[in-house]
């Protein structure tokens, strides 16, 4: 990939309880400002990846036993999930993990407690800019839909002001129609805020028309990777990932 990775993944193994190796030599780049997506089947080892990068495998007993993670030239896999957030990744992790019990705005506000500048009333609004929905819903989260939710989820990762967010299947459970909503937001905030992303979905068809770049994982290993255009014309990847022919 041509320009400078803003995140590179070098030949990182990762193995939970000391035995369960999940990962075998995985080597992932991130260019600035692009939109790369991880895909792959279940199982395959693509939230282990995203959570590798985020610091949270520790939670789960999991650990990156060979490579390395950086991020602008920093070296982050020793660093604490806290740690990671403050130099500008953030995770939207699957299944949302939005605050049932709390509103829309308590629930932004969670996503700015790194900043301690006065800016994040604006940052609120420049959220409901890209969510509008969310602007009108001023009960509990918990009451939100499952895509309102995964606004909600994407709205709290800007409110970090990220460098880079880390999406772990920002489709699932979603209809067709949101899924492409929820994707356009994607490539809208990408566009205009600069914010790169990595993207990990099971749903190809729409990751590689908003992404710039692909990864194919399978069984802890990278198999196949290349640019959009490469992969949606790919025999192999229209038959296993596209739904045939
Ligand atoms: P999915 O789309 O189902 O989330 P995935 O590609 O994201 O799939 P992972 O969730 O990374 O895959 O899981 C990869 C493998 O690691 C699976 O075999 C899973 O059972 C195993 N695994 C995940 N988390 C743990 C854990 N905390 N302890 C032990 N094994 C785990």
């Amino acid at each position: 990939q041509p320009s400078t990775p803003v995140l590179s993944i070098n030949n990182i193994e990762v193995v939970y309880d000391d035995v369960i190796q999940v990962l075998r030599g995985v080597s992932i780049e991130v260019p600035k400002g692009k939109i790369v997506t991880l895909l792959g089947p279940n199982g395959a080892g693509k939230s282990t990846t995203l959570k590798a990068i985020s610091g949270l495998l520790k939670t789960e007993n999991g650990d990156v036993t060979r490579g390395d993670i950086s991020f602008m030239g920093q070296q982050i896999d020793k660093k604490n999930a806290d740690e990671i957030v403050r130099s500008g990744v953030f995770q939207v992790m699957e299944g949302r993990r939005i605050v049932e019990d709390m509103t829309v705005i308590e629930n932004l506000k969670l996503g700015a407690y790194t900043r301690s500048d006065n800016q994040i009333n604006q940052d609120i609004e420049m959220v409901f800019s890209y969510f509008p929905r969310l602007k009108e819903r001023t009960g509990l989260a918990g009451y939100l839909s499952g895509g309102e939710q995964q606004m909600l989820a994407i709205g709290r990762a800007l409110m970090a002001r990220p460098k880079m967010i880390c999406l772990d299947e920002p489709s699932m459970g979603l209809s067709p129609l949101l899924v492409k909503e929820v994707f356009g937001i994607i490539d809208k905030i990408n566009k205009e805020q600069g914010i790169t992303m990595l993207l990990v979905e099971q749903n190809a068809n729409y990751a590689l028309k908003a992404a710039d770049y692909g990864y194919i994982m399978e069984s802890g290993k990278i198999v196949l990777d290349g640019t959009s255009e490469q992969l949606l014309s790919n025999e192999d990847v229209k038959e296993f990932y596209l739904g045939g022919g």
